[in-house]
């Protein structure tokens, strides 16, 4: 849950905040390696991850003077053991390196493992009781009550690191949360917000990863184009704001500059504005409570003449609707969505299953399987196999 009890964010006087980064090769992984790496002298690093790019995560590694590197996946681990010899960088790997990195001493940890793998090392950032920029929005998703509890218990702070979660964050009244009335996400709409029933049948995963406006991963890209990225973040935005889903709004914005918006009960409505470049929510979380500077281009309005908006096509973009109702059951139902999500954007990625396709397997799975209670981690990883499971059966099957 995000605080503003500025204390615990504080750099002690003149010593470098000291940083992990969870997930260091991916997208805003290397957006905040990018970061680090301009200002040596504000920031430390203590520990990097990447799952499986051992050969990128060390030359992260040296040229961030990290104490400790870990790859999740341990055949990379001679890879990466050898690129650090002589470094003085401690080399691991496997699932409990990722876990240790997660739990090592630091001031502020980035929790940017993509999917429900960065589940088990976010939950242990926050079992340590750290200050941790959320870019993993499956984290909130899979296990929202189980990590805001835990956090909550070990006095960790969550930053949100997503843009529109960020942009929440920077205009909410966490002092008057009675206040507000309603809290706006914007959506880009993505590669196909304006195309037919018979272009999004046929959509290939090239024009699906082709964002307009952000450059980001293969997943996020796909899940941005059938919108099931809104659905995710509106679950997300239930959790970090304790928003319920009919006071979470989702408005279309193609241009990606008002990042999202707070309305308050007088009718003000507070919004972030700022260029589509994830180095500016990224930069927000690291420093917070204070402020960097970040090399993303400058916001010019003049330039850009209008900003627009529309309400969100609930008919072409099902995955909007599914995320809502997933919501409002809770329990595992957000895990079940989750899973079978990330099941089928890679079945789609791998040329298994149609763009329209990914929708309908997600709904065929909730449709399929009981809703259980996520009182346990243990309860939700069976959720989330099961899910899984059955996914793979209707692909195979074809009958979804
Ligand atoms: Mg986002």
């Amino acid at each position: 849950m995000p605080t503003r009890s500025i204390s615990a964010a504080l750099r002690t006087q003149g010593q470098p905040k000291r940083v992990s980064i969870l997930g260091a090769t991916g997208s805003v992984g290397s957006n905040t390696v990018d970061l680090l790496a301009r200002m040596p002298g504000r920031f430390a690093v203590e520990a990097l991850t990447a799952n499986g790019n051992a050969a990128l995560l060390a030359r992260q590694a040296v040229a961030l003077k990290a104490r400790f590197a870990a790859v999740a996946d341990p055949t990379n681990y001679l890879v990466l053991k050898e690129a650090l010899t002589g470094t003085g960088i401690e080399a691991a790997a496997g699932p409990d390196a990722i876990i240790e990195a997660a739990r090592r001493p630091a001031d502020f940890v980035m929790a940017a493992i993509v999917g429900a793998a960065g589940l088990e090392p976010t939950l242990a950032a926050a079992e340590a009781g750290r200050t941790i920029g959320l870019a993993n929005k499956e984290c909130l998703v899979c296990a929202g009550d189980l990590m805001t509890e835990r956090v909550k218990q070990r006095g960790a702070t969550l930053l949100p690191v997503d843009s529109e979660h960020n942009a929440i964050f920077q205009v909410f009244d966490f002092d008057r949360p009675e206040t507000v009335e309603r809290i706006i996400l914007t959506a880009s709409g993505g590669p196909f917000r304006n195309a037919t029933q018979a272009e999004l049948e046929r959509a290939t995963p090239a024009q699906a990863v082709a964002h307009p406006n952000w450059d980001m991963g293969a997943k996020i890209s796909v899940d941005s184009a059938t919108m099931m990225n809104k659905g995710l973040e509106l679950i997300e935005a239930h959790h970090l704001f304790h928003m319920p889903e009919d006071r979470i709004e989702i408005l279309i914005h193609p241009q990606s500059v008002v990042h999202s918006l707070v309305a308050y009960v007088d009718g003000s409505v507070l919004a972030q504005l700022g260029s589509p470049d994830m180095r500016t929510p990224i930069a927000h979380a690291l420093a917070w409570p204070e402020r960097i500077e970040a090399p993303t281009p400058r916001l010019d309005l003049a330039a850009l003449k209008q900003l627009t908006f529309e309400t969100p096509d609930l008919e072409r973009f099902p995955a909007l609707q599914m995320a809502r109702d997933a919501l409002k059951t809770g329990a595992t139902a957000p895990t079940l969505l989750n899973a079978a999500n990330e099941v089928a954007v890679a079945a789609f990625l791998g040329g298994r299953i149609g763009f329209l396709g990914i929708a309908k397997l997600v709904h065929g799975v909730l449709d399929r399987l009981a809703v259980g209670p996520a009182t346990s981690l243990g309860a939700l990883r069976e959720a989330d196999a099961m899910a899984r499971r059955k996914a793979e059966e209707l692909i195979a099957s074809g009958g979804y």
